[in-house]
This record gives C-alpha cells, structure tokens and sequence, in this order.
C-alpha cells in the first residue's frame, strides 16, 4: 500500500495517523436511498488507519468482491485527545477538514447485513478510505455550511449540503467520544449525501467541499 500521511495546508503535519470513526446514515435523503430507517442516534462504526490512501490523482478499488460504492462525506482531521468530551472541547480539537470517499462493497455489505454480521469487510478493507489534503477550519469556514459534491465522468451524482446532517459535527464529536476515546490524528467521516453508486475502473471523478477543496481523480484497477 502506499504510505499516506495527512497534511494540513500543503504542509505535511506530525499527527499520526489513526483510525478513521465513521458515522453511517447521518443525511436522511441517503437513508432512505438505501431503505433504511432514518435513525434515532448516530450509527458508528470504525476504519482501521489501514483504510486511508490519498485521494490524489488515482486510486484503486477491489475488482473481486462485487459493487464498490462511492459515498462522498466531509472528514474531520482531529488535534486533541477527545474522552467523554463537551463540546468546546471537540471544537477546539478540529484540526483539519477535508473530503473523503467512504468505499462500500455493497454487494459484501448486503450479504453481511442478511446475515446480521458486521460490516467491516465491506468498509475496512485496504484502501476503503481515500482522503484529501486538510484544510485548516479558519480557511473553511462554518463546517455545517458548505456544499459536498461528487462529479461521476462530468456527470453530478452527488450534492449534498452539510446543513441536511442529521447530527452535526460537534455534537457527533461528543457522542463518539463517549464511547471512543479519539486521539489525535484520528479521522472523523461525516455521512454521505443522497446519490451514491457503483465505481468503475477508468471513471473520472471530481469530488468537491465547499469553495476550498476540489480533487480530480482517475478509478483504476488495484
Ligand atoms: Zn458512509
């Protein structure tokens, strides 16, 4: 695998990197897409540091186990240690935003859920977590107003809003570290919007946030 870093406006940083906690149906429109029920809490579950490779100008996907699925979802580069935390703590932890694609085999994951086993072949695999470079929040701005947009071979497949989150990013930082303690260098996966689909090698993908992050990407074969 190619050894990933993360860096924070263009200047590579010296978090570690960690897992990547990830939070599963957090826009209704998506939810529904998959008909599953809108939930009560947020639904978590957990990329091993594995997972990440940079979104940079290719990345690979699995060819042998079925549908591999983009979901576009805004990621969080965390700074601080985040146990049982308050929210001006979780704040004060964002170190980073960027954009990230949470891959799903979900021809893998369908099977898995018939069976009521866990998920995380279908989401943990190596590679299931390419991310951009960071952008400091100062150059973000207000992190639940921005756009998340995933262009599919010029095709719009995705267009989300950040506002639509069923629960924003604080307070989702301090329900997790209720039951996670986050380290720095850890990864916050915000939800996907609406429209997520199949991958094919040669796709050509352009995956935005907001008026700060735009990354041009070929799908190749791994
Ligand atoms: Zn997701």
């Amino acid at each position: 695998m190619t050894s990933y870093h993360h860096s924070i406006d263009g200047q590579s940083s010296a978090l570690p990197v960690g897992k990547v906690v990830c939070v599963g149906r957090n826009y209704a429109e998506h939810a529904k897409e998959l008909n599953n029920p809108i939930p009560t809490e947020p639904v978590l579950f957990i990329k091993p540091s594995t997972a990440l490779v940079g979104l940079g100008s290719t990345i690979s996907i699995p060819q042998r186990f079925g549908a591999c699925h983009f979901e576009t979802e805004m990621a969080i580069l965390i700074g601080d240690r985040l146990q049982q935390c308050d929210a001006l703590q979780a704040e004060a932890a964002v170190v980073g935003v960027g954009v990230a694609l949470d891959l799903t085999l979900r021809d893998l994951q369908t099977q898995l859920k018939e069976k009521s086993l866990p998920w995380e072949k279908a989401k943990a695999f190596d590679g299931a977590c390419p991310i951009s470079p960071f952008v400091s929040p100062v150059r973000v701005g207000d992190l639940q107003n921005q756009t998340i947009q995933l262009h599919q071979n010029s095709v719009l497949k995705q267009d989300g809003h950040t506002t639509d989150m069923l629960t924003h990013v604080i307070p989702l930082l301090v329900y997790i570290s209720q039951f996670f303690t986050l380290l720095p260098g850890d990864v916050l996966l915000t939800g996907t919007p609406a429209g997520v689909g199949p991958l094919a090698a040669g796709d050509h993908l352009t995956v935005s946030l907001g008026k700060v992050i735009s990354q041009s990407v070929i799908v190749s074969r791994d």
